[in-house]
Formats: structure tokens, C-alpha cells, sequence
């Protein structure tokens, strides 16, 4: 049997195996893709925030 969670929109219990909330039809979980775009843009703002400051720092 699926472990039960409860969903952040409507905090009913939702199997964990579930992506998508029965109740209210909310996203539970973020796929593989979306993981990964949000690392790069998370990296992306690491990166510029670093060479932003770095420059301001070194002067
Ligand atoms: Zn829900």
C-alpha cells in the first residue's frame, strides 16, 4: 500500500506515488525536467550574483 502524504493546496491525505492531488487536482511533486531547469536557473543566478559581487568586492 502507497504511503499516504497530505497535499500543500488542500491538505487532504494523497498517496506519495501521486503527482497529481485527487482532491484538488494540485501538482505534488515536480518531474525530472522541471528539477532540472530549476537547478540551471538557480545556478544561473549563483553565478551571476557571484561575478556581480566578486567585481564590486575585488575593487
Ligand atoms: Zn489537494
Amino acid at each position: 500500500m502507497d504511503k499516504l502524504t497530505s497535499c500543500k493546496t488542500c491538505s487532504k491525505e494523497v498517496a506519495q506515488s501521486a503527482t497529481v492531488c485527487p482532491h484538488c487536482g494540485a501538482k505534488l511533486k515536480m518531474n525530472h525536467i522541471e528539477k532540472l531547469v530549476l537547478y540551471v536557473i538557480v545556478s544561473y543566478v549563483a553565478i551571476f550574483l557571484l561575478a556581480t559581487f566578486g567585481v564590486k568586492w575585488s575593487k
